[in-house]
């Protein structure tokens, strides 16, 4: 992606095409175990982060060697701790410089940045300048205006590769947003949304998409990924609440979990898999005003319970490279956090591996956050807190100062190196110093018919419907369709940001071969949909020719929501809909047809008043591309609807708490969503057989297991993911209404049964109490399931 600076028009861009020989792989390096996690009596677990998700801390031992030497990797050998040494001691002050600078593709090519020419072509003198001179380590993103697939990818990395071993001998790290498929690869398969994916609560499945997307990516020769975004949205008006997996901290940790099972595997140098990066560390998804990169207020406590496990989680199970939270939280800008990035991320969470900076956010600690008078200051600030890359986009000042700072003995060489092993350790970790380039010919599956349907299984199983009174849908045959609204004809609204741009603006170009809703129906429902588009986002267009076609129709489908954005350019001042498409919704109401009204955008925009008027309602969550044929499927009956939300759904514009909330939130006019966390509906009903626990009682370290039986009691086959919930009763911190615990997804025939087994301890059951400690308190929890309950007695010993 590229970003023009704000003051400039936002216009993004990309390429590709290829021809290749393979450079063999050597034999891969066993991944050792990580550090075993420190022992902990069953009621205070004082890792201080966790819930089934435990904290690997080192001991003071290792933390001191990580705050004072070259540190050596857990996840390396000892010959390639040794090689990076090696490399540490080799390297010179201005190559280390360069090894911790990332710049922006768009600065190796002819043209501006940003503007290049097309087809884009490599400007030698910028390449000299960039790799030789400056002798950068990493690169990301793709030359805008170009959009290219891999055979010309590989021409583009195997000339940055020669370039840099040529002049440093070290492979450059080349990193890439592709977090629903590779999206700056021409012919990559893309897939729903993160919160699309969280909506399928299908763990296999997001694993699958993951692995997907870094096949994808390494067939471009691509070995990183910015990816998985674990923020917690929990301001659902944040332009990036889509990018995240909703509101839930368990759910992101599992989705997380998933997806980095999915890029990084076993063996991060084999074909199907990428480094992942976990991002934004942390506490990114909450900012007070909603706006994207405006304050967070996160107590330590509340940063524990919900902005930490995820993390935790991820780097216990491998999580190579963190991407830092470009916000500030509770008036530090978090690249300048010292606690959070040293003292958390590596002494707490036992990181080991690299923390890259966001886009340009050192240079923002200058003039954006204003906490260091100029760049210099900046730059020693970050790196005085822990980062070890600074992604300066289109800017080069970063290493010329990050050495001066060495030169004036302000910064210690011994700071720069630990950031540099980091680096090269990852390098070697990633199998770069053996192959940088992956021959695309190797890559037969990319953009297959399996990676299609993998795309529209994750589009059918993103959709929620959320209303279906009188059981409108499926539609019956024959009946029919007037398709109508600003979301029904654009691929913009189906797939959001991160679609062969940064916004998203180049949906319509590049998906050109999929279906809108429009065409979709069209092709659906042949000869009985008519179509006018009545509304755009936000102005009327030709309203009495629309209502005119309406009459005509069985059914009205309207299709409503938002374009595509992200970050600073999605901001909105307000969740309710624009007024145009409301005022637009009542004329169709007013016919007094019976209305699906599909709700198409990547946050929960308010609308109360107009589900209440319509008999179904859908929510799409940017599905991808193949959401306009998952809607088709799911309204004619061809897909039973699984998805459930991800996030709460708020009745109005001020009634912004989660599902998770504190008791105290029922009491007078209190928490009454729109729908809640986990509400979605089938064509099927599940019913739920009494919770069955191997035990009414849960001592010290031990174990239960909690089981039910599902029946799908409908006439229909269906996918139905059950969620586990759990309250404690009464707690020294005031007690969370439910917790989500576990989940599972299953398939069932029409009239079959199937039992789930949870397995549930103390951790489970965790809070932070107020010494910031994870601990479980003994006494009584109700588990639950559905409409079903269990007491459960937790005694500590
Ligand atoms: C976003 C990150 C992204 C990075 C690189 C930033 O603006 O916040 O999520 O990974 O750009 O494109």
């Amino acid at each position: 992606m590229n970003r023009l600076p704000l003051f400039f028009a936002a216009s993004l861009l990309l390429v590709v095409a290829c021809n290749s020989t393979k450079v063999t792989q050597e034999a891969s390096v066993p991944v050792p175990t990580s550090p075993a996690p420190a022992a902990a009596p069953a009621a205070v677990m004082s890792a201080s982060v966790g819930n089934g998700m435990r904290a690997s801390a080192l001991d003071s031992e290792r933390y001191r060697e990580l705050q004072h030497g070259v540190p050596t990797f857990s996840f390396l050998s000892a010959e390639q701790n040794a090689f990076v040494a090696s490399e540490v001691a080799r390297l010179t002050l201005k190559q280390k410089a360069g090894q911790m600078t990332q710049v922006a593709m768009d600065l190796l090519f002819k043209g501006d940045t940003y503007v290049l020419t097309t087809p884009a072509e490599y400007d030698m003198d910028k390449v000299q300048r960039i790799l030789g001179d400056l002798e950068v380590g990493s690169i990301l993103n793709h030359p805008s205006n170009n959009w290219v697939g891999p055979e010309q990818w590989y021409q583009y990395m195997q000339l940055i590769q020669n370039k840099a071993m040529a002049t440093t001998g070290v492979p450059v790290l080349f990193g890439q947003d592709a977090i629903h498929g590779a999206n700056y690869i021409d012919g990559a398969t893309l897939y729903a949304q993160p919160l699309g994916v969280a909506a399928s609560f299908n763990k296999s499945l997001t694993e699958e998409l993951a692995a997907m997307t870094a096949y994808q990516l390494k067939a471009a020769s691509i070995p990183w990924n910015f990816s998985p975004a674990m923020d917690v949205g929990r301001n659902p008006a944040w332009p990036r609440t889509w990018e995240s997996f909703g509101e839930d901290v368990y759910l992101n940790l599992t989705m997380g979990e998933a997806m980095l099972r999915g890029y990084q595997g076993n063996d991060v140098t084999a074909d199907d898999k990428v480094v992942a990066c976990l991002k934004h560390f942390t506490g990114y998804g909450s900012p007070l005003s909603g706006r994207d990169r405006s304050p967070a207020y996160i107590p330590e406590r509340q940063l524990r319970e919900y902005y930490l496990p995820q993390y935790a989680n991820a780097i216990d199970k491998g999580a190579l490279s963190v991407m830092i939270n470009s916000g500030e939280i509770n008036g530090v800008p978090t690249h300048a956090n010292r606690w959070l990035l040293t003292d958390v991320l590596r002494g707490e969470l036992g990181f080991e591996g690299l923390a890259v900076s966001d886009w340009e956010d050192v240079r923002f600690l200058n003039y954006r956050y204003r906490i260091a008078e100029n760049l210099k200051a900046a730059v020693k600030l970050s790196v005085d807190a822990g980062m070890d890359m600074s992604m300066t986009a289109a800017f080069t000042d970063f290493p010329v100062l990050l050495k001066e700072l060495v030169e004036e003995g302000s910064i210690p060489m011994a700071r720069i190196d630990r950031s540099v092993a980091r680096i090269i350790a990852l390098k070697v970790k990633a199998g770069l110093y053996e192959q940088h380039v992956w021959n695309p010919a190797d890559f037969e599956k990319f953009g297959s018919e399996d990676h299609a349907a993998l795309s529209l299984q994750s589009a059918e199983e993103a959709i929620v419907l959320l209303k279906n009174d009188g059981l409108q849908l499926p539609l019956k045959n024959g009946q029919t369709i007037f398709l109508t609204g600003p979301t029904a004809d654009n691929m913009r609204s189906l797939n959001g940001g991160w679609t062969y741009s940064w916004q998203g603006e180049n949906g319509d170009k590049f998906l050109g071969d999929y279906h809108t809703i429009k065409e979709a129906l069209q092709t659906k429902f042949d000869g009985r949909v008519q179509y006018a588009e009545g509304v755009s986002f936000s102005r009327e267009q030709n309203i009495a020719q629309a209502l005119e076609l309406a009459k005509k129709t069985d059914v009205i489908v309207v299709c409503l929501g938002e374009s595509s954005y992200t970050e600073i350019e999605g901001n909105i001042d307000n969740l309710d809909l624009p007024s145009d498409q409301r005022d637009y919704y009542d004329q169709l109401v007013a016919l007094g047809k019976p209305i699906v009204l599909v709700m198409a955008a990547g946050r929960p925009r308010i609308m109360t008043d107009l589900a209440a008027k319509a008999q179904s309602v859908l929510y799409l969550p940017y599905p991808g591309p193949r959401a306009g044929d998952a809607l088709a499927n799911i309204l004619s009956g061809d897909t039973n609807p699984s998805g459930r939300l991800p996030l709460t759904y708020p009745r109005a514009a001020n009634a912004i708490v989660a599902y998770d909330h504190k008791t105290v939130e029922i009491v007078k006019n209190g928490h009454n969503p729109l729908f809640g966390f986990g509400h979605g509906l089938s064509y099927s009903t599940f019913t739920y057989g009494d919770l069955q626990l191997s035990s009414p009682e849960l001592t010290g370290s031990n174990s239960v297991t909690v089981s039910v039986t599902v029946t799908n009691e409908g006439d229909r086959a269906g996918k139905h993911s059950v969620l586990l919930f759990s309250k404690d009763e009464y707690a020294s911190i005031t007690p969370n209404m439910r917790r989500l615990r576990a989940f599972e997804k299953l398939e069932l025939a029409p009239g079959a049964s199937q039992r789930v087994t949870f397995t549930i301890d103390a951790d489970d059951l965790s809070f932070i109490d107020i010494d910031h400690n994870r601990i479980t308190e003994p006494g009584e929890f109700t588990l639950m399931v559905g409409d079903k309950k269990a007491t459960l007695n937790y005694v500590a010993k």
